[in-house]
């Protein structure tokens, strides 16, 4: 396979020299290009590029790079404590990562009336299903135990659904700051 690369060049931002960037593309339609690179020593000396890639609902993916000051920084606080903390095999444990601590008990309400897993709903319904993916079976009786022991466990269990589901609410506002940063101090390329 064979990569054929092209160039694009714009002007820089003081107009003395110039912003050039290398693409390559393949005979299948593949794609890939390189960050922009500021070939003037005074832009050099001022600005870095920077790029941030966006995705839209049909998952197309595209970049968009940012001339920023040279000192720019994003906002490192980011984490990633909960995001991907592995948790036992116990069914109850499951049920603590996956679903709020309301849900839990709103289905808990809902189980102790039911007779049989065949009359369940929305996400007392989705457990069942899951309950039986996970363990191969799924009794109502089974299932209300699990579903209890899961909100007695729910607040002292560490990486639980509520600290995941804060600390990705956390890092959208990061990232969207970050961007909001970008586009105040940054110069978007029309490369
Ligand atoms: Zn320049």
């Amino acid at each position: 396979m064979s990569w054929y690369s092209s160039e694009r060049k714009i002007k820089c931002h003081c107009g003395k020299g110039e912003i050039i960037q290398i693409s390559e593309s393949d005979d299948w339609n593949g794609h890939r290009e390189w960050s922009p690179t500021i070939e003037c020593p005074e832009c050099n000396n001022k600005y870095k590029v920077i790029s941030k890639t966006f995705s839209d609902n049909k998952a197309e993916t595209w970049t968009n790079y940012y001339l920023v000051p040279k000192d720019f920084e994003y906002d490192k606080s980011r984490k990633n404590v909960y995001e991907n903390m592995k948790y036992g095999s116990d069914f109850s444990e499951y049920l603590i990562v996956h679903y709020s601590k309301q849900i839990l008990e709103e289905v808990y309400d809902t189980l102790i009336k039911s007779t049989s897993v065949a009359s369940l709903k929305g996400d007392a319904y989705r457990m069942a299903i899951d309950k039986k993916k996970k363990t191969g079976s799924c009794k109502i009786g089974e299932l209300t135990a699990f579903v209890k022991k899961a909100i007695d466990g729910f607040d002292s269990y560490v990486g639980n659904w509520q600290q995941r589901y804060n600390e990705k609410q956390e890092n959208i506002q990061i990232d969207r700051e970050n961007f909001e940063k970008v586009k105040r101090e940054g110069i978007l390329l029309k490369i």
